[in-house]
């Protein structure tokens, strides 16, 4: 039987976990914002770290200087810390020029996320994508408007433009008086309280300062005319908003909205309170034969992202785990279900905010690192005993393509050998075609073909060139019926390929060509994800 304390300290720190990312559009303000929410995790020497890396990364041109930075870069890639009674999980989810399939990845690992709006410029084309993604798991969104310290759009306008370009409900939180020069502070709804903006206080919700209900005449002693813009503001919000509702945020419906300004630390507070205080804690994750609960006694994690040559030195792969269920220990014998081993865990890696530190207990929502020589691939699932195989962790079909060259035709085992570990990274996608000896690179992202190349030469001494190719979208081939399906291989022969992990790919010319084939073959499935096997 098990351990009655131990069932008991299992809920406890699955129930103080909240693994969460940051989803924005560039310059949105995320390094911003993640510096000062490390801040009031006490773990300030981080906050130099972040700056360092995005430096690191406004360099992928000169992939050396990002490599040097790469320790850095991913230690921040998962941050843990505590702050009142919760440990907190924030994982990076890279937006710029390494924006990939890994970004989509990462959300499949995190609970809730926090989404980033310049309210400026209000919903943009990343947001708008890691949203969707978001969407494929309903995953609860909190939204911060930042930048309010500048000429802005009005946050009335900026929620209807969250509404209408997101497709979900805006239930404001806080309320911004004035912006830019004109910005006094923020009205919290909820609380009925008024936070003063102002440049010397750090940001530090000051105390003293409550307001009873927005008739108390110390409003106007305190905001002037600005008051009675607020009272109309109001008035609006509580005729046209939503109100916050707990299990519409949690079901992803509705996201309760706060404004502040990250470079000024206005604001951030209020919306780490209210992240610890709403966001959920780790949920029950979904596998092949059943849902697994966190609170299950018998470990469980998937696989959701690796990294390789993180220590150019060693030659070391990160696999990162998420804990599903159960408590980890070190020195914790695992079975790896796809290749039906076990395998004794002793150097896993938890990701603090101050530096990698060698585990000895980790619990559900953490993150763990598991040193990896090839034999872990993104989505493995790991156990205790039961054989399980978690599911959700998708890949998506490249809009990018390029044909590789080599310059050099001694070193094509080398190119060989470097796109395996690069598409089993998830860094690329990495296409043979059923005719010929081409690969063909197929990207989320254009710039991922900079980094790969950068990459190739630097980790592998491969000096290569790309060729344009004529694909504009690949499709993840599935039919039930065999017999159809090779009918359709050997008709399609030409246009097929196969992927590192040996999936059956159509690749087409055209989204033309694209339609045309599937009505000439209704039975077979062109999927645009596939999950890992
Ligand atoms: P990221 O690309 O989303 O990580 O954005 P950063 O955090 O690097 O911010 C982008 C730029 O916006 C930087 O120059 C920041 O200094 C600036 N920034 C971030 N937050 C604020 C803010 O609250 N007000 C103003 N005026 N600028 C900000």
């Amino acid at each position: 039987m098990t351990d009655p304390q131990f069932l008991k300290d299992l809920a406890r720190e699955a129930g103080r976990r909240r693994t969460f990312g940051i989803i924005s559009h560039p310059d949105a303000g995320k390094t911003t914002l993640t510096e000062k929410l490390l801040l009031y995790g006490g773990a300030i020497q981080m906050a130099g770290t972040v700056k360092a890396r995005k430096a690191a990364r406004y360099a992928t041109s000169d992939w050396m200087a990002m490599e040097r930075e790469r320790g850095i870069s991913v230690t921040s890639s998962v941050m843990q810390f505590e702050y009142q009674d919760f440990a907190v999980n924030l994982l990076d989810t890279p937006g710029h020029q390494d924006f990939s399939e890994d970004t989509y990845r990462v959300l499949t690992a995190v609970d809730s996320a926090v989404m980033v709006i310049d309210s400026a410029k209000g919903v943009e084309t990343q947001t708008r994508k890691l949203m969707d993604v978001c969407r494929l798991r309903d995953t609860p969104i909190i939204t911060f408007i930042n930048k309010m310290d500048r000429e802005g759009r009005e946050p009335l306008d900026l929620l209807s433009d969250i509404e209408e370009s997101l497709g979900i409900e805006c239930a404001a939180m806080t309320w911004p008086v004035g912006m830019g020069k004109g910005f006094k502070g923020t009205w919290n709804i909820l609380k009925n309280q008024l936070h003063l903006f102002s440049a010397t206080h750090g940001g530090k919700i000051q105390e003293g300062i409550v307001i009873k209900g927005l008739d108390d005449p110390r409003l106007d002693e305190l905001l002037g005319t600005q008051a009675d813009d607020l009272r109309r503001d109001m008035e609006l919000v509580e005729g046209a908003g939503y109100p916050f509702d707990r299990e519409r945020y949690l079901a992803g419906k509705q996201t309760p909205v706060f404004f502040g300004s990250a470079i000024n630390n206005f604001g951030v507070q209020e919306l780490l309170n209210a992240f610890v205080d709403l966001a959920p804690a780790p949920r029950p994750r979904t596998a092949t034969t059943r849902e697994v609960a966190p609170t299950e006694p018998e470990f469980s994690g998937v696989v959701f992202k690796i990294q390789a040559n993180m220590d150019p030195a060693h030659r070391d792969r990160i696999a990162f785990l998420r804990i599903c269920s159960g408590r980890f220990t070190r020195g914790m014998k695992l079975r790896h279900h796809r290749i039906g081993k076990d395998v004794t865990i002793a150097n896993a890696t938890i990701f603090m905010a101050q530096d990698r530190s060698n585990v000895d207990e980790a619990w559900p929502g953490d993150i763990i690192g598991l040193h990896n020589h090839g034999t872990i691939k993104i989505g493995d699932t790991f156990t205790e005993k039961e054989p399980l195989k978690f599911t959700g962790i998708p890949s998506f079909a490249p809009e990018h393509f390029r044909r590789v060259i080599l310059k050099s035709p001694l070193k094509a085992k080398q190119l060989q050998k470097g796109l395996a570990q690069l598409a089993e990274e998830g860094a690329v996608q990495v296409f043979r075609p059923l005719m010929g000896n081409d690969y063909i690179l197929g990207a989320v992202g254009v710039l991922q073909f900079d980094v790969i190349m950068a990459r190739l030469k630097d980790e592998y001494g491969v000096d290569a060139l790309y060729e344009p190719v004529q694909y504009t979208c690949a499709r993840f081939v599935s039919c039930e019926d065999k017999r159809t399906l090779a009918d359709f291989e050997r008709a399609m022969h030409s246009s097929l390929a196969k992927d590192a992990e040996d999936n059956l790919a159509y690749l087409a010319p055209s989204q033309w060509r694209l339609e045309d084939t599937q009505e000439k073959w209704p039975d077979v499935r062109f999927n645009t994800t596939r999950e890992h096997e």
